[in-house]
């Protein structure tokens, strides 16, 4: 099974000013103008490193990792720019303020956009250190955060897989669903013999009511998985899978149309109703999870 999104995207309803919007005003612009007007330039980017020593590795960044930092970060920013023009619509241009410290435990971008300083990312330095900053990740968050948690963290690591330039937690490298059928023979032994029925204890639906900021937990049976290391590297990866299928299988315009319906609002939580999946897919959340689950049983390795 093709595992990539198929679907002619979000781009299409935006790429062409509508003719109200092209003749009103006094500097009448034809057509073809507004179609071929400049695109917007990439974001100005601030680094700042602390000087700290990383706390994992008792080593402080070298300025030739710095450098190596900054310019796997302006290749991230182009690709993903390039992928917006694509599948959604151009970049927003906030300014970037990047932050490198050994004192951070994870990165992050999401939480401070909803707290009001979208632009913001923050980067431990031991995540450079091991070359597996999830920069393509964060910058999913950035540009297209959202209010929903389960749904910005499983585009953030689809994207990261995806089209991202190096390997990044929570996959590192391996295809997505290869890493959630892992995880759940972790989470749920009876997985490890193939049986559908032993994804029984597995609710998306309790994933999907989680509003950003708050962080991704799930209960399954008397176990739960929650903020702590293990907890968050056994949900992101499932997140991510169940991204993956939806716009393998539904196509990216469906997919951009059920994002859009749960937007981040600062300091709001919002995670959306579940009626919402029906209404663009057509299919509950649950119907979609027991077609997602008998893939995750009996699909390809990929
Ligand atoms: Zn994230």
């Amino acid at each position: 099974m093709v595992l990539r999104g198929q679907g002619s995207g979000c781009s299409s309803s935006r790429a062409v000013a509508g003719p109200s919007r092209i003749s009103s005003g006094p500097r009448r612009l034809s057509a073809r103008n507004a179609v071929s007007a400049p695109r917007p330039e990439l974001p100005i980017i601030n680094f700042n490193f602390a000087d700290e020593i990383d706390e994992n590795t008792r080593q402080s960044l070298s300025s030739a990792q710095r450098e190596g930092f900054k310019a796997d970060f302006a290749r991230e920013l182009k690709t993903i720019s390039a992928w917006a023009r694509q599948h959604w619509f151009p970049l927003r241009r906030f300014a970037l303020q990047v932050f490198v410290s050994g004192t951070y435990k994870i990165s992050k971008a999401l939480v401070p956009a909803w707290s009001g300083q979208r632009g913001r990312m923050e980067f431990p330095a031991w995540r450079l250190n091991a070359g597996n900053p999830a920069i393509m990740h964060e910058l999913t968050h950035v540009f297209f955060p959202n209010g929903n948690r389960f749904l910005a963290e499983g585009f953030a690591v689809h994207l990261q897989a995806a089209i991202g330039g190096n390997p990044a937690f929570p996959n590192f490298g391996r295809p997505l669903h290869a890493s959630a059928r892992e995880r759940l023979t972790q989470m749920l032994p009876g997985f490890a013999d193939g049986a559908n029925a032993s994804l029984a204890p597995l609710h998306l639906g309790d994933l999907d009511s989680i509003a950003t900021p708050s962080p991704l937990v799930l209960a399954i049976g008397s176990d739960s998985y929650g903020e702590d290391a293990n907890g968050q590297a056994c949900i992101y990866p499932i997140a991510g899978s169940f991204v993956e299928f939806l716009i393998a299988s539904r196509g990216m315009t469906k997919f951009c149309t059920l994002y859009r319906r749960t937007p981040l609002r600062q300091h709001q939580l919002a995670a959306g109703l579940v009626q919402r999946w029906s209404e663009v897919y057509g299919s509950s959340l649950g119907e979609l999870e027991m077609e997602w689950r008998s893939f995750i049983v009996n699909g390809s390795q990929s």
